[in-house]
């Protein structure tokens, strides 16, 4: 898909930004040639990203059209992911905040039309905090509706600074049960469980997304402790029930990586529509 291209050409399950294979790149925007150790330097003080793409979306990752931008690096290591080319910080492409942002103000006319506005996504946001704080930053500052969709892993490093510049959180909870989300991701479910706590607690939106892997996340008792974690926070408006596809195999081949979900089959529609119900039996209002 290129950069310019809406997402409004997928099929309406596979729209989360976790969810669907992106690979545009990062065109449009002039890729910086500091040295090495300068690179560095400006990654701490968050004026410079490592960027796998950018995209214009339109209805998902938040309302109206969106600019999406996809840090490179992630924490996690989940056996669905579909876009295992964004988990190593070094594979994306360095660019600077007043590029980035630069790139932003373009769409504002856009994002004000479309009620829209920027969605910082991965990979994981929160792999390069400085950097976020500093794109939202410049984003609130022209009045730009600004959302992150992030896993919750390394919510501490999100500082409450930086949530005041965040007006929805798109919050991944691959798994209510803590031997389920291990197996899924290789981390820690606590991280992700205190992170929505302190955004609820903040009354900062949440839209809660969880992907429905049949034989892996599908259990009731699992898909009831995150439905039961989710109608404890005050906060979401929405809950996002993803079904699992196969449309990021190819790259983990290409990547020479193992996929161990090769003989999964998407749920059916009775998985779905049991799994929807369970979050819906909690007052929840399920996408
Ligand atoms: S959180 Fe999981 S699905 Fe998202 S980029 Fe990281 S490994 Fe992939």
């Amino acid at each position: 898909m290129s950069a310019q291209s809406t997402a409004s050409t997928f099929d309406k399950d596979f729209e989360a930004p976790e969810h669907r294979t992106v690979g545009a790149g990062t065109e449009g925007l002039e890729v910086s040639d500091a040295s090495r150790g300068d690179r560095l330097a400006q990654m701490r003080a968050g004026t410079l990203g490592s960027i796998h793409s950018w995209e214009l979306v339109t209805a998902v990752d938040g309302p109206g059209t969106r600019m999406t931008v996809f840090f490179a690096g992630c924490p996690l290591r989940c056996l669905y992911c579909h876009n295992p080319d964004t988990m190593k910080m070094k594979d994306g492409e360095s660019v600077t905040s007043d590029e980035l942002l630069r790139r932003i103000r373009r769409y504002k006319a856009v994002f004000r039309s479309t009620g829209g506005g920027l969605t910082i996504s991965g990979g994981e946001v929160l792999m390069q905090p400085a950097f976020a704080a500093t794109i939202l930053a410049g984003a609130k500052a022209e009045g730009i509706h600004t959302t992150i969709d992030t896993s919750g892993y390394l919510g501490a490093s999100c500082t409450d600074e930086m949530l005041e510049d965040v007006d929805l959180v798109l919050l991944d909870v691959k798994s209510g049960d803590e031997a389920t989300y291990t197996k899924v991701t290789g981390r820690e479910l606590q991280p992700t469980l205190d992170f929505g706590r302190r955004l609820a607690d903040k009354g900062i939106e949440i839209w809660l997304r969880f992907v429905l892997v049949p034989g892996l996340t599908d259990d009731v008792a699992n898909v009831e402790s995150v439905a039961e974690y989710a109608a404890t926070l005050s906060s979401v408006s929405r809950v996002e029930v993803l079904p699992f596809h196969q449309m990021g195999q190819d790259k983990w081949k290409a990547l020479g990586m193992t996929y161990e979900l090769g003989d999964v089959e998407p749920p059916t529609t009775e998985l779905l529509d049991r799994v929807r119900e369970q979050f819906r039996s909690k007052g929840l209002k399920v996408y």
